[in-house]
């Protein structure tokens, strides 16, 4: 007698940002996250008119062309411009809404790094989020601006939070995509080359593009 062992439900993961420019870091979070939670695909999304970013973006075209580069070659990653598309702000837990109806019985999970984590409670409509995702969350530096210390690691501390959350297992990386902007514009000396900080399809893209040569922050 033959037993049908029922389909496990898709597992898909979405991981949102500004990524102007997508780093190392990035990556090695969408690299963790599709192995440790075994997601079957992972929607990449930069941000259109982030609510919660004073400074004036990349054009979203320069964004995204660089997220194709950085997360090249990841099985399972879709880098996905609904969010760039949307008329007005953009918000989590719409494209969660719309990630859900797309993958009906669909186990969904968010990607963030730990300072999004502290600030969750101020997202919008932050208990629709939980409601419909599971969280997994990237530990990340305090020290991480463009005069921080990498030989003094000081990690965010995440034992007050009160919402659940899987822990990613990955080495902390001292990366931001302000200390890029900074590097490339001549701020910072601490790193010898781009692609230390970014992938090399994006270091290649930021230099053709003579990005970030003038950006303010
Ligand atoms: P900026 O320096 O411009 O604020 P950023 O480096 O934080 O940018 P974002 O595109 O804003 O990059 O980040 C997208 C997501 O990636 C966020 O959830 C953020 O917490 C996470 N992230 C970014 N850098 C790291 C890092 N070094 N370690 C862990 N998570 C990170």
């Amino acid at each position: 007698m033959s037993t049908t062992v029922p389909p496990r439900p898709l597992r898909v993961g979405m991981f949102g940002g500004a990524f102007d420019p997508p780093h190392w870091a990035h990556r090695a979070l969408a690299d963790t996250a599709l192995s440790q939670l075994a997601l079957d695909v992972l929607h990449i999304l930069p941000t259109g008119q982030a609510w919660h970013k004073s400074r004036t973006l990349t054009p979203s075209a320069h964004r995204v062309a660089m997220c194709e580069r950085a997360f090249a070659g990841l099985r399972g990653v879709r880098v996905d411009t609904r969010e760039i598309q949307r008329n007005g702000p953009s918000y989590t837990a719409d494209t969660l809404a719309e990630l859900a109806a797309e993958y009906p019985g669909a186990q969904l999970f968010l990607m963030l790094g730990a300072d999004q984590l502290l600030a969750f409670k101020t997202w919008v409509r932050w208990p629709e989020v939980l409601q419909r995702a599971t969280l997994a969350v990237a530990n990340r530096g305090v020290n991480i601006g463009v005069d921080a210390d990498p030989n003094q690691p000081s990690v965010q501390d995440l034992s007050a939070v009160d919402i659940p959350f899987i822990p990613l297992a990955m080495p902390l990386q001292h990366i931001s995509a302000t200390a890029v902007r900074a590097h490339v514009r001549g701020g910072s000396r601490r790193f010898p080359d781009l692609d230390v900080l970014v992938p090399e399809g994006v270091a290649r893209y930021i230099s053709e593009h003579h990005l970030y040569q003038h950006s303010s922050a």
